[in-house]
């Protein structure tokens, strides 16, 4: 699943190509990526025709794209979602769900969705902030993000570190590969329980997870599992500056020692045995 950088980089593309402009027209190829819309794709497509977009937004790993009369479409990218601006009159790429044609007679707004756990609803009055979504953290990129909130609600927390650090309602936009890299950063065990956590440390994690996604965000985000791409189908370049994520058995960047893979919450979790040490048990909660 796209993580924040990956998201912020869509977002970006997107706001590129629709701000002001009018949808004339939206066909809808398979209705599975708008089920969330109750009264079928038919609705869907008549109730977006004549709308405006707004700039679009973003908190965490989710994007919405307002429009300017206080609605939004909104868009979960799932595990495999992607938007493309292509000529309407271009062959379409495998897997693409739903065209929206504008006024303008420009670009064509294509979603694509291979796998198809994501999709996109219209969310009535959505535009500062759809309701399905609202339960979502502020990430470390958002203006209003109170860095001293989250390190106190962290600590309060009963749980593993890096648990705490994928619980979108404690932070936006940390997922798997953003976890083990900061945690890495900050020489911390997944498994190190929160209440028991020195202040410090726990700044120190959400710190760097803020720095390692700005850097991969200049990178134009993480490829890893090729399903990620921006609005020009081109990948991110940042798998190569990974140091943990993905390198079972390669080299720590910083100690060299080979980096490890475990299992966690039904996934892994990457990390330096040498540089990130397990907790002794009473400060061991995975
Ligand atoms: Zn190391």
């Amino acid at each position: 699943m796209p993580e924040l950088p990956e998201v912020e980089v869509v977002r970006r593309g997107l706001a590129r190509g629709l701000i002001g402009r009018t949808i004339s027209d939206v066909v809808v190829l398979h209705p599975r990526p708008v089920r969330r819309h109750l009264l079928g794709a038919d609705d869907f497509a008549a109730q977006l025709i004549g709308r405006t977009f707004a700039e679009p937004r973003r908190r965490g790993k989710y994007l919405w794209l307002p429009f300017v009369d206080g609605d939004a479409l909104l868009a979960h990218l799932g595990m495999s979602g992607q938007f493309r601006f292509s000529p309407d009159s271009s062959e379409l790429a495998p897997n693409t769900r739903v065209l929206v044609n504008f006024t303008d007679g420009g670009a064509q707004l294509r979603f694509v969705d291979q796998r198809m756990f994501g999709g996109l609803s219209l969310s009535e009055g959505g535009a500062a902030l759809p309701a399905e979504i609202s339960h979502i953290a502020r990430d470390p990129f958002d203006p209003a993000y109170d860095l001293d909130d989250v390190v106190r609600r962290l600590r309060g927390k009963r749980t593993g570190l890096k648990r705490a650090l994928l619980d979108q309602q404690l932070v936006g936009g940390i997922g798997n590969i953003y976890a083990d890299e900061s945690l890495w950063q900050a020489r911390v065990h997944y498994a190190r329980a929160t209440d028991t956590l020195p202040r410090r440390t726990a700044i120190e994690v959400l710190t760097a997870a803020a720095a390692v996604m700005a850097q991969a965000l200049a990178s134009g985000g993480t490829s890893f599992d090729r399903l990620y791409v921006n609005v020009n189908g081109a990948s991110g370049y940042f798998d190569r500056s990974l140091a943990v994520y993905g390198r079972e058995h390669e080299p720590c960047p910083r100690c060299g020692t080979a980096i490890r893979r475990e299992p966690f919450m039904n996934r892994s979790a990457y990390r330096c045995p040498r540089c990130q040490r397990a907790p002794i048990a009473a400060h061991f909660r995975a």
